[in-house]
């Protein structure tokens, strides 16, 4: 028989829980603010969880066929990222969706009670959509970056203008974003609606900024999504203080420079953002 191994060990819970508490010490996941959904592959979860023990089962609410049988490490509903390194199998909760995709089954966490996070529909769609992009796509993160939503109090929520000053604010924003970033009209948060809107928008890139509320980040790894995240809340950090100065903002890194940037690092800008290169 498998030894199985103790579940605190597994790299996939120690980087939850590095996750977790650093967005909390970052200020960017206040109460219970922020979720977070890591897709895990079965036979590495296998080595700490017997994968066919289901503690429990509950509906979807809606079918995620495309889904099926893949497990995932979620944050639970109403639990304070500042507390799930403490204590990860009451703050967590891995789950496996269903051979049908229209419910999950819990294998693991949440053991004083309670329910994956109230953004699972948002999170699983925007798995599904990512997964076409990228078969290698592994992390949904949702917290709430402080410059990026009070950047959306005073910039142009125009997808195109908002990606654009972002790519202008670090010579890096280009090369970890080209595809940009895209904005929702503000919507109730946990709802099946945020959900589809933030997916559709996946089609196309990895951020999606839910205006006056925070920001989602799609990544092949905790670091890449947390990277992500990191990286548009700084360039929106420093066009804040940019902006605020008494000079405001005079000059900037040009389109053309933009250009030589992606040429070097081999991206693809998002196209009709840049004037054309010379
Ligand atoms: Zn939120």
């Amino acid at each position: 028989m498998t030894k199985i191994h103790n579940i605190y060990e597994a790299p996939f819970i120690k980087e939850m829980c590095e996750a977790t508490r650093n967005l909390w010490n970052n200020g960017w996941a206040e109460r219970n603010g922020g979720n977070i959904s890591y897709r895990l592959d079965e036979a590495e979860v296998g080595f700490y969880l017997d994968t066919d023990r289901v503690l429990s089962e509950v509906n979807l609410g809606f079918e995620i066929p495309e889904l099926a049988n893949m497990i995932f490490l979620v944050s639970g509903s109403g639990k304070y990222f500042k507390n799930v390194w403490q204590n990860p199998a009451d703050n967590l909760v891995i789950l496996k969706v269903s051979e049908d995709g229209q419910k999950y089954q819990v294998l693991w966490g949440l053991e004083t009670g309670g329910v994956p996070t109230s953004e699972l529909a948002s999170h699983l769609k925007c798995h599904s959509v990512r997964l076409k992009q990228d078969p290698d796509h592994r992390v949904i993160l949702h917290t709430h970056s402080i410059a990026i939503s009070a950047m959306t109090f005073v910039h142009d929520l125009e997808e195109d203008k908002f990606t654009k000053t972002l790519w202008e604010m670090i010579t890096e924003c280009l090369i970890v974003f080209p595809d940009g970033v895209a904005i929702l009209p503000w919507m109730v948060a946990g709802t099946v609606e945020l959900g589809e809107a933030s997916a559709e928008k996946m089609h196309d890139c990895r951020i999606v900024v839910w205006p006056h509320h925070g920001i989602m980040g799609a990544g092949q790894s905790m670091d890449d999504a947390f990277g992500l995240v990191e990286t548009a809340e700084k360039a929106a950090d420093i066009y804040l203080r940019a902006v605020s100065t008494s000079t405001g903002i005079i000059q900037k890194i040009t389109d053309q420079q933009l250009w030589d940037l992606a040429d070097r690092f081999g991206v693809t800008p998002k196209a009709g953002i840049l004037a054309p290169r010379k």
